[in-house]
Formats: structure tokens, C-alpha cells, sequence
């Protein structure tokens, strides 16, 4: 009894000891929309704690293709961290096949433990303290974690697809289910991804002397992904000992607001990821953008934190709604009612910002 007592109080004074420090904002996750923000903010010369679990270079399960307008978003340097840039993109469903070679590269793809940990370092040279350490639990502007405990005037969530932060804001209501295979090979500059009927699809990705194949898709409806991406290797002729890898993450579905009182969410913690690909690099690190300006308003002239919802809604949420869209007739018709033009403008559009605002226009124009 009298250890129980004595653990107690060592457990407050602890917590005590450590609150010295008044963070402007702690993010939690340092993946891409995490180092995102977290570099911004502190480019605009905030105290800025950033939590990662994981210590970096970290294995994620990610394909890694990017969309190469993110470099202009990020006004960063991101050759060093390039795998390949695509400029052929073939996408398939049955039968119908549709294969696009752009002028200049329209993605490219990265490995997610070389990127993730650039972006990162990028965020501590801009002054962003780092911190290994695994938060826990969140109780007003306080962050416990593994080994200590912080205070924030913003709480930022960017702790990815099992946000514990995400618990205080929204649940999120579709998942994505997926299973990845990495393996040694070499693999043209070309994307391939084919689309097989209820909300599942098959992706090739290449990289330097490595492929990434998977298979992903609605976790209600799909079912022996493995079986649907070993018949894509076997078709492909893609020999070799995959490391398989299985991951559920959370796709957007028009969330009321990922701001709570003191805590915002970003990236795959507030469910952003494209519901049509299942891409979410390109939103967490927009919605990280958003979120820099929303907070920084927040700090600077005490601005509602609200006002980073209202930007999601004014330029994400218009083309995640248009991918939504898209997605319920692509996938879920036969491929007999498919009609080819929207396999050629999906191929067309893919990677483009803005690109599923103008494939649904044109879909319905039937250009
Ligand atoms: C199989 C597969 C393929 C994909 N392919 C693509 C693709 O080709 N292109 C694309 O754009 N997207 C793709 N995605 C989606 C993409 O991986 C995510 O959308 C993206 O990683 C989101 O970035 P994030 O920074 O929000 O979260 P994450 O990258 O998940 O980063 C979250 C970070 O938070 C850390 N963390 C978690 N919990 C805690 C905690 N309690 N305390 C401290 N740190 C914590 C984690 O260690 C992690 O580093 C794919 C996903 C899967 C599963």
C-alpha cells in the first residue's frame, strides 16, 4: 500500500519537474506533414517541440510516389532524396488500358525512410527541437509521453493513421486496408496501377534497384489482397523475396472540423488521404501548409484556430470531395460500363493538382 502511495506521488512530482518549458506548439509525428509544419512554424520564429516515436531513418509502408508540384510547395531542394521521376503513367481496369507519357515528370517516387528523415532534418536545422520519445496521452495544452511531459499553447497531430491525438478530436469513418511488397529489382520509369472491381486496386512503383508492387482497398469490401498482389507479381514476371507488409489507414470522408479547442490535426491523423488513390503525402503536407498559417494567426493576433478548418474546406476538401466521387462509379461499375474516356482523363490527370476537379468536369463532358 504505502509503495502504491509513494509510486503516486513520484509519478506527479515527475510530471511536475518537467513542465518548465512553454512550447509555442508541440507536434506530434514526424513524417512528412509533422516536419512540415513543424519547419514553418518555426521558420516564422515560433518554439517548436516535435515528438517521434520512431527514431529516424524509420521503415513506413508507403509505395512513396509523390506528385512533383510538392517541391514547389515545400521550396525545398528535393533531388537528393529522388528515387525516379515518372513520366509514364498506365492505368487499367479489366481489359481497357490507358498509357500516358507526359512531356516532364509528373511524379516521383521516394523511400519513405530517406525522405521522411530529410524532411525531418530540414525541420531541426530550421531550429525545431526533436525529441525521440512516444506521446501518450494529451490533457489540455499537456503532452505526457514515454519519458516526460510538455507543455504547448497549440497541440499539432501529425501521429499518422493511429493517431492517439486524432481520439480528442473525431473518429474517422472509412479505412483503407492495404499490403505492400518491397523488393529488389529493377522496374522502368513507369507507374503502373489497375483498378479491379469493388474499391480495390493494384499499384507498381518503382525505385532505384527496387519495387514497390501493392494491393489496397476499402477494408469492407476487399478481401485476400495477398492473393490479388502475388498474381500481379507472377503477370509481371516480377521475381524475387518480397517483404510483405500489411496497413490500415484512414481516407477522407468530410470530417466536420479537425480543430478542438487548443489541438489541430494534420496528414493522416486528421483522415486526409485521397479517397480515389489512397495518396496522402500530397494533402498532409498541404494540410501542414494550412496549418502553419492557421496556427500562426493563432499565435500572433489570437485568430480562432477554426480558421485552419475553413481553409481545408476552401482548398482541399473540394478536390478529395471530386475524388470521392470519381471513385464510387470507377470502382464499383464493371468494366463493361466503364467507358474508356475515363480511364484515358484519370491517367491524364493523375498527379496533377486540382486533377480530380477536372476529371470529374471532363467525366461528365465525356472529353
Ligand atoms: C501501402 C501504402 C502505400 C501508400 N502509397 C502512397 C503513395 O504512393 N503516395 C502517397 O502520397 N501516399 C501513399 N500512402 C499514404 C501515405 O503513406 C500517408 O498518407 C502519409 O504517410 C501521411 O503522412 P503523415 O506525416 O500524415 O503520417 P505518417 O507518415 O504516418 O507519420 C506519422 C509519424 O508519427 C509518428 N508517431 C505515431 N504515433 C506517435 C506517437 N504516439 N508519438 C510520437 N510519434 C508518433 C510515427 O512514427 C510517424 O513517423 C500509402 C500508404 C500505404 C499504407
Amino acid at each position: 500500500m504505502i509503495v502504491k502511495v509513494r509510486k503516486k506521488k513520484l509519478e506527479k512530482m515527475h510530471l511536475y519537474f518537467y513542465i518548465l518549458t512553454m512550447y509555442d506548439a508541440i507536434v506530434i509525428g514526424g513524417g512528412p506533414s509533422g516536419s512540415t509544419i513543424s519547419r514553418k512554424l518555426a521558420e516564422a520564429g515560433y518554439d517548436i517541440l516535435l515528438l517521434e516515436k520512431e527514431v529516424m531513418p524509420r521503415y513506413k509502408v508507403c509505395a512513396g510516389g509523390v506528385p512533383s508540384i510538392i517541391e514547389d510547395m515545400l521550396t525545398v531542394d528535393l533531388s537528393p532524396i529522388k528515387e525516379k521521376e515518372i513520366k509514364t503513367i498506365i492505368l487499367r481496369k479489366g481489359k481497357k488500358e490507358s498509357k500516358i507519357t507526359f512531356d516532364a515528370p509528373v511524379l516521383f517516387t521516394v523511400r519513405r525512410d530517406f525522405f521522411d528523415s530529410y524532411l525531418l532534418d530540414l525541420a531541426f536545422r530550421q531550429g525545431v527541437e526533436v525529441k525521440y520519445e512516444k506521446a501518450i496521452k494529451i490533457t489540455g495544452r499537456i503532452v505526457i509521453t514515454d519519458k516526460s511531459s510538455y507543455e504547448g499553447k497549440v497541440i499539432i497531430g501529425a501521429d499518422g493513421a493511429a493517431s492517439i491525438v486524432r481520439k480528442n478530436v473525431f473518429t474517422p469513418e472509412r479505412w483503407l486496408k492495404s499490403v505492400e511488397a518491397e523488393i529488389d529489382g529493377d522496374w522502368d520509369n513507369t507507374v503502373f496501377i489497375d483498378v479491379f472491381s469493388h474499391f480495390g486496386y493494384r499499384w507498381i512503383m518503382p525505385k532505384r534497384g527496387r519495387i514497390s508492387a501493392g494491393a489496397g482497398g476499402l477494408s469492407r469490401y476487399v478481401k485476400n489482397l495477398e492473393d490479388m498482389l502475388y498474381a500481379l507479381l507472377n503477370e509481371m514476371h516480377i521475381k524475387g523475396l518480397p517483404s510483405i507488409y500489411h496497413y490500415g489507414y484512414p481516407i477522407w470522408f468530410s470530417p466536420k472540423s479537425l480543430v478542438r479547442d487548443n489541438i489541430i490535426l494534420v496528414g493522416d491523423a486528421g483522415g486526409l488521404a485521397n479517397p480515389f488513390s489512397g495518396a496522402g503525402i500530397f494533402t498532409g503536407i498541404f494540410s501542414a501548409l494550412i496549418g502553419a498559417y492557421s496556427v500562426d494567426n493563432f499565435l500572433k493576433s489570437s485568430a480562432p484556430l477554426e480558421q485552419y478548418d475553413y481553409l481545408l474546406k476552401a482548398f482541399i476538401y473540394p478536390e478529395l470531395k471530386a475524388a470521392f466521387r470519381l471513385a464510387i462509379p470507377f470502382y464499383l461499375l464493371p468494366v463493361s460500363f466503364t467507358p474508356f474516356s475515363w480511364i484515358k482523363n484519370t491517367a491524364k490527370y493523375w498527379g496533377k493538382y486540382s486533377g480530380y476537379i477536372t476529371i470529374r468536369k471532363k467525366l461528365w463532358r465525356g472529353i
